[in-house]
């Protein structure tokens, strides 16, 4: 383990490509409508996500052209990894950016790339996708807090 956790060793910003995006867990979280509470900041999770989400994947359908085909989708950098309040704790960019381990139920942490579904970690299914919700109804698909 010691040879391997690079994320222990190196800071993000010294990572490669594939340190990088080996980091993600999968849970999908980061592709689901949220809606923010104007009056409190809180931020609210919704059984609706982004046209590009691929649920049974649980994986953007279009990574490669993702930030030109949807708006408001945010490419993650090590500089906005831990201010972005919106992304779940559980997100291991957020948690490296913050000092923090990663989670021991991580697929990097236990070799198997079902743990994060296994330790219910991930988006629940069945989801819509935003195409087939009326914007004035994502109110009635809330399901919970975000963090
Ligand atoms: S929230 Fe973080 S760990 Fe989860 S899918 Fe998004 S980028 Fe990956
Ligand atoms: S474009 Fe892809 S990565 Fe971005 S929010 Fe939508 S599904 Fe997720």
């Amino acid at each position: 383990m010691a040879d391997t956790a690079f994320w222990r060793t190196k800071p993000l910003s010294e990572m490669n490509d594939v340190e990088w995006e080996s980091l993600c867990d999968g849970c999908g979280k980061c592709c689901l409508v949220l809606l923010r509470d104007e009056d409190c900041d809180d931020v609210w999770e919704t059984n609706v996500a982004c046209r590009l989400f691929d649920a049974k994947k649980r994986q953007c359908s279009d990574y490669a052209n993702r930030l030109s085909r949807v708006r408001g989708c945010v490419q993650l950098t090590p500089d906005n990894a831990g201010a972005l309040d919106w992304m779940p704790d559980t997100c291991a960019y957020r948690r490296l950016a913050r000092g923090q381990d990663l989670p021991d139920w991580h697929p990097l942490v236990t070799g198997d790339k079902t743990s994060t579904s296994a330790a219910g970690m991930a988006v629940a299914t069945p989801l819509l996708n935003e195409d087939d919700v009326d914007p004035d109804d994502l109110e009635d698909h809330i399901t919970k807090r975000r963090n």
